[in-house]
């Protein structure tokens, strides 16, 4: 069983009401430290990949590189939360609620335990999240983010010729 997040429903829930929020959830395996689902999914499929990308630069802390597919991954363990990439990312793709829980495990949902992730279904905002067998259905803007976690967005595609 897994969990499908579909971000262009909590999108649309954050317009309605600005305090709407996804619970955090951990995902297993994910080099650089803990991550939320929000924060990997935002960079996997909506993050521009800029070539000479300005949230790099900026972070003081050396706490931002990309990984062999040239998505941007975060070092916890490095990250000072300071928010001068939030502030310089010119497409607003980072968030300050990536910054809040990164630290504190006991505030997320492991989504590789089956009733955490039936209670963090239940956490979510109505409509944003729901458990099932689906595969990726790209047709449906439905993406793999790991042997978990499906997620529905937009992506964002660059074309090289
Ligand atoms: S919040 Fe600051 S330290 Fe953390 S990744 Fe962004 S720029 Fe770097
Ligand atoms: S500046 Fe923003 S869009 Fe560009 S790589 Fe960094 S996070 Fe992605």
């Amino acid at each position: 069983m897994k969990v499908l997040i579909d971000m262009i429903a909590l999108r649309a829930a954050m317009i309605r009401n600005p305090a709407t929020e996804l619970p955090e959830a951990l995902c297993h395996g994910v080099a650089g430290g803990m991550k939320t689902i929000r924060e990997l999914a935002t960079f996997r499929f909506t993050c521009r990949r800029c070539e000479e990308a300005p949230c790099i630069a900026v972070c003081p802390a050396e706490a931002l590189e990309k990984d062999d597919e040239g998505i941007i991954m975060r070092h916890t363990n490095l990250c000072v939360s300071c928010k001068s990439c939030v502030t310089i990312c010119p497409f607003g793709t980072m968030m300050t609620d990536f910054f809040k829980h990164h630290r504190n495990r006991d505030l997320l949902y492991d989504l590789c335990d089956h009733e955490q992730a039936r209670k963090f279904v239940q956490a979510c905002p109505t409509g944003t999240a729901r458990l099932t067998s689906e595969d990726e259905k790209p047709e449906e803007h439905i993406y793999k983010l790991n042997e978990r976690v499906l997620i529905r967005d937009y992506m964002y595609v660059t074309f090289k010729e």
